[in-house]
């Protein structure tokens, strides 16, 4: 009974560990036609920029708009960036679509000035892998040479965990990449590994307020208490301070309690495609915001 037993245990051990591996070869196989997949979807151009309004606050009117990449890929549809952005960083193909989305982004906001929609700012995520290249600088450059768009008119977007990695480094590039004219903006404010002396020391314009703390945003809570300082914070230093993720008129009429610039969000509308936008800024090239409305009510 002793050597069945020992076969037995043997034998599991064996499954499982075959199962195991056979589980990890299939997450891995995911993995490669993932890769493979991303790698054929440069050349073939499967990548496509989708455009949020960015909304400010003052008057209603579109100001800028974030570029959100979105991935048409054969069989599965739009699929989001938190699918493939990660593999995408891991093997370096991030740095291949990151160039594209310049690029493309670029072109898109210098035909929609030259169409007269009035200044317009672009905003493009880098990804750490990609700010920390050696030609990051030359690769804004050139974007903005190939395009004539106006440096001023386009913002990069970092977020805080990148900017730390490297202090030195980031310090040089942010100040290279100021040299050129274009704008610097932390995405995800808030709840990176926040260290507030970077503020102090990188030359950045704006402050993305994280959207987590947008999303149950009221009077008198802590997420107020919270969006109240990081907006005074921005005021203090002389920044531009965005919230992301506006989704009500709840969240909208808290944030219009506080001088926040600018809002972007569903309530104003998803990152559509660039016909879209085009479209949307013809239509409605403003929004009412709820003192508006109530003035409109009165008259
Ligand atoms: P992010 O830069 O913080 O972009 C904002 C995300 O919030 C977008 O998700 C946007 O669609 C979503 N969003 C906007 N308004 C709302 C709202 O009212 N409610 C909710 N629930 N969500 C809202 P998306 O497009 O899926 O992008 C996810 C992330 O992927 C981005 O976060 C950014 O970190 C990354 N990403 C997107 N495009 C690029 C790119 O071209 N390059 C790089 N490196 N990263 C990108
Ligand atoms: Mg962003
Ligand atoms: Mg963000
Ligand atoms: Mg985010």
């Amino acid at each position: 009974y002793a050597d069945l037993a020992m076969y037995q245990a043997k034998a599991e051990g064996r499954n499982t560990l075959r199962f195991y591996s056979s589980d990890l070869e299939r997450t891995s196989a995911n993995n490669i036609s993932l890769e493979a997949d991303i790698l054929r979807a440069v050349s073939q151009e499967q990548f496509v920029l989708h455009y949020q309004p960015k909304v400010d606050l003052e008057t209603g009117s579109i100001v800028g708009a974030e570029a959100l990449l979105r991935w048409n890929r054969p069989g599965f549809g739009i699929t989001s960036p938190n699918i493939f952005i990660d593999i995408a960083e891991e093997t370096g193909l991030i740095n291949e679509i990151g160039a594209w989305v310049l690029n493309e982004a670029c072109t898109q906001a210098a035909a929609w000035q030259n169409l007269g929609c009035g200044p317009l700012q672009i905003a493009v995520n880098l990804s750490p892998v990609q700010f920390f290249r050696q030609d990051i600088v030359q690769l804004v450059a050139e974007a903005l040479r190939a395009t004539g768009l106006r440096p001023e008119c386009l913002e990069l977007e970092l977020t805080e965990g990148s900017l730390l990695k490297d202090v030195e480094r980031t310090r040089l590039t942010l100040q290279k990449l100021k040299q050129l004219g274009v704008k610097i903006a932390i995405d995800d404010f808030g709840v990176g590994y926040s260290s507030l002396s970077y503020l102090k020391n990188f030359a950045v314009d704006t402050l993305k307020i994280d959207r987590s703390f947008i999303f149950n945003l009221a009077d008198g809570t802590r997420d107020e208490a919270i969006v109240r300082a990081i907006i005074s914070l921005a005021e203090s230093l002389g920044l531009k301070v965005v919230a992301e993720g506006v989704e009500t008129d709840l969240q909208l009429g808290c944030l219009l309690n506080h001088p926040c610039d600018e809002a972007q969000g569903y309530l104003f509308s998803r990152p559509v495609p660039a016909e879209k936008f085009s479209a949307l800024m013809i239509e409605r090239p403003q929004y009412l915001l709820p003192k508006q409305r109530m003035q409109l009510r009165k008259a």
